[in-house]
């Protein structure tokens, strides 16, 4: 439906595979000390001299993951390159390097190669990393994307998923449930457009969700200002499946309880109306909903003042004793147990 008719199409097959490669990795350039060798080798080498490794590896499908009839592809070469990067930050780690996997079938043309390519240049670009190689073939169906991002930090600087305590306040960058309303709507327009190809849907009331599914950001900055106000989270995960599982995945790891608070968790006020117009609960929304790519982390008590009134992240909760159990606190006080739905809770097909 946002698809441009009258573009040019040139076979892959006219480039070779290697010729392919050239083509698309030309423009990369390489910014980072530890990038000893990046594309062109058998391998490259690597060298993170006294810091620790972070290796982390994501596979997107077309018809599982994205739907290229309103996701653009330079759009989904940005947010392949963020769901890789938004774990590297999950360890409070430096992302430094990915390597990019793609194969197709010939369905698609190079132009549409260049579109996805010109989205992960553009990551690199913002987030200052090396592409530095990867692998290309080709698919009997649809598009695959497998991205394997690296990075760096100090042994001591790593936050993994195991470290809170009960009385650790439990906190959250940005908002939430944004990522999965611009999905809603993304997928009403285009049975809207299956139904009457002439129209162009105004997506302008939604432009916030919409972005938030088609343009997320990892959240680099904040694990920089986590850092700037001396602040070392005691467990972190980003949040790709949606609050409840990711609060369960801490809790479980750390093996600790917790109460999350209902009337705390940030929704932008367009999160609110849609889900007003599809007849959601907001809440359910932010609990099931997914792919926010914000940070979910938990702080000890001494450090509330470091982050008390920060405009970036919301203190929704805190861990209690394991025996106690995962709650939802709700606006009238009643005590919900959470479960991880993930998206399924909806439905999806
Ligand atoms: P090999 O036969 O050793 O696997 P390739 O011909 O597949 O080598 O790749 C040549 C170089 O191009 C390697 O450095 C590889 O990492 C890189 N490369 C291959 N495909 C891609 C891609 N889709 N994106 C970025 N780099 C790639
Ligand atoms: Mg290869």
């Amino acid at each position: 439906m946002l698809e441009d008719k009258n573009q040019e199409r040139t076979a892959l097959e006219q480039l070779g595979e290697f010729g392919l490669i050239d083509h698309l990795t030309q423009n990369f350039a390489i910014s980072r000390k530890s990038t000893l060798k990046g594309i062109g080798d058998d391998a490259a080498v690597l060298d993170f001299k006294d810091k620790k490794t972070i290796v982390t590896t994501d596979m997107l499908i077309e018809g599982v993951h994205f739907d290229l009839s309103y996701m653009p592809l330079k759009h989904l070469g940005y947010k392949a390159v963020m769901a890789n990067l938004s774990d590297v930050y999950a360890m409070n780690a430096t992302a430094t390097q990915i390597a990019v996997s793609v194969a197709v079938s010939n369905r698609f043309p190079l132009e549409a190669l260049e579109e996805l390519y010109a989205g992960i240049a553009l990551a690199c670009q913002i987030f200052k990393i090396d592409l530095i190689g990867g692998d290309t073939t080709s698919s009997t169906t649809g598009m695959l994307i497998s991205i394997t991002a690296l990075g760096e930090a100090d042994e001591a600087e790593i936050v993994y998923r195991s470290g809170a305590k009960p009385n650790d306040l439990l906190v959250v960058s940005g908002d939430i449930g944004g990522a999965y309303m611009g999905l809603q709507v993304l997928e009403r327009e285009k049975e809207v457009f299956k139904v009457n190809p002439n129209t162009q849907p105004d997506l302008s009331p939604y432009s916030y969700i919409v972005e938030r599914q088609l343009k997320p950001e990892a959240r680099k900055d904040i694990v920089e200002l986590l850092k700037k106000l001396e602040v070392q989270p005691t467990a972190m995960i980003d949040v790709s499946d949606g609050l409840s599982s990711e609060i369960l995945h801490l809790c479980k790891n750390s093996a600790v309880g917790c109460n999350l608070f209902e009337e705390k968790i940030p929704l932008d006020p367009t999160v609110i109306s849609a889900c007003e117009e599809f007849k959601m609960d907001s809440t359910l929304v932010a609990l099931s909903g997914g792919e926010d790519y914000e940070l979910l982390f938990t702080i000890d008590q001494k450090d509330f003042d470091k982050i008390k009134g920060n405009p970036n992240m919301t203190i929704i909760g805190h861990m209690t004793e394991e025996s106690e159990g995962a709650h939802l606190v709700t606006r009238g006080n009643t005590k919900i147990p959470l479960t991880a739905q993930g998206w399924n809770s909806f439905g999806k097909e």
